[in-house]
């Protein structure tokens, strides 16, 4: 009986495959092979397998789709196995839906082998999780592709608040971008365009909104690139970017308790390792209560790192706990300073109408907690 797998090969790194997709491959008589994917997984294809190119190559057109499937439908009425490759996840802007009613309506079982989709992968690569508790509670897929009346609502899409993940967005992007601002998204919304992730070619820009059609012109971006739209792209930490296109933009604030004579490098440490991998340059202002404004260690971070120290009161401090009941308590802070909690509420403090982005962290002395804006932030006001 001729059997028939549709595969997703992943975003391009050859080690991305699944275990399943390099058995499959491994097993397989025919194999079809989109442009996208990255002709190094034809390593894992038996030596006497043919072997299809079927997608778009060097500027001629590719095979339509009912050739495609007609093609599948020959080698499997011919006993053959199929094996269908396509780039990232074949369920995913992939047409592997139509390929698999179309076989399973001659009565061929299909597997479907899942690969890892380019609106996950590529954001990632350069250090962005698509949801990030905080910033989005979602990401939304959508094609760029489209046109006429199977256009996406970019209006609607605007004011989700969601992150967004552009498929094939490289053509119309101004178009779609010009939408989502008369949409009501903000043009200093983080955004950021990655091509070729996860291979050797892979480039990025990061750039405000209204400026990625530019960063990108600028840069040469060419497809394939996923665009990501939303203050998750903020979290882009990846080295060797261009400091001029993805300088990151200071989004967050540090919230910091500590106890009396501390040392520098104790709340560098501490401030490293509640960003996590950020630069240190993402932080635009440090926030303590009023009590420890004159702490030595921590007015040196600050001059050292160029960063503005802002202070609130006792009673500032207060309300914010009071407003945000799941904030952490401690009574060892009550007794000392009068309120149960000091990062936490700065951090929340310097950022006005922002989130938690980071809880509270204690590390050797210090208490450190990161807040970030909504977008764009307020001047902090220094000390
Ligand atoms: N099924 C695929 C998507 C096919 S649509 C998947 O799940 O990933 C083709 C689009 O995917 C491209 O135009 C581009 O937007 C995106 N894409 C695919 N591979 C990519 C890669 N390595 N880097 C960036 N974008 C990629």
């Amino acid at each position: 009986m001729s059997r028939a797998w549709l595969i997703g090969a992943g975003p391009g790194d050859v080690e991305l495959l699944t275990i399943k997709a390099v058995r499959a491959l491994a097993a397989a008589d025919v194999v079809l092979i989109d442009a996208l994917v990255n002709p190094d997984v034809l390593q894992f294809v038996r030596p006497d397998a043919r072997v299809l190119h079927v997608g778009k190559r060097g500027g001629h057109a590719s095979t339509p789709q009912a050739d495609i499937i007609a093609t599948m439908l020959t080698h499997l009425q011919a006993r053959r196995s199929v094996a269908r490759l396509k780039g990232g996840d074949p369920f995913v802007f992939g047409r592997g839906g139509e390929e698999l009613l179309a076989l399973q309506n001659v009565g061929i079982p299909v597997e479907v082998i899942h690969g890892i989709t380019a609106g996950v992968a590529a954001p990632a690569a350069i250090g962005i999780p698509i949801t990030h508790r905080g910033l989005s509670q979602g990401a939304i897929f959508v094609t760029g592709h489209s046109a006429g009346d199977e256009e996406p609502d970019w209006h609607a899409l605007a004011s989700t608040g969601l992150t967004l993940v552009i498929y094939m967005g490289m053509h119309r992007l101004a178009t779609i971008i010009d939408a989502l601002l008369q949409g009501g998204m903000a043009p200093d919304t983080p955004s950021a365009a990655i091509q070729s992730a996860t291979l050797p070619s892979q480039r990025h820009v990061a750039a405000p909104l209204a400026q990625l059609p530019s960063a990108i012109a600028d840069a040469g971006l060419k497809p394939p690139t996923i665009v990501v739209i939303g203050d998750v792209t903020s979290l882009a930490a990846v080295p060797g970017v261009s400091p001029d296109i993805a300088a990151p933009t200071p989004t967050l604030t540090l919230g910091i308790g500590c106890r009396s004579g501390v040392t520098v490098d104790q709340i560098r440490s501490a401030a490293l390792v509640a960003l996590g991998g950020r630069p240190l340059q993402a932080i635009r202002c440090v926030a303590t209560i009023e009590a420890k404004a004159q702490e030595s260690a921590l007015k040196t971070f600050c001059v050292e790192n160029d960063l503005p120290l802002v202070t609130f009161s006792v009673a500032e401090v207060r309300d914010c706990l009071d407003a945000q009941p799941t904030l952490a308590r401690s009574t060892a802070v009550q007794d000392h300073l009068g309120v149960p909690g000091v990062c936490e509420p700065c951090a929340l403090l310097a950022a006005p109408g922002g989130t938690l982005l980071v809880p509270k962290l204690m590390l050797d002395g210090v208490t450190v907690a990161i807040a970030t804006y909504p977008s764009t932030p307020p001047a902090p006001t220094p000390l």
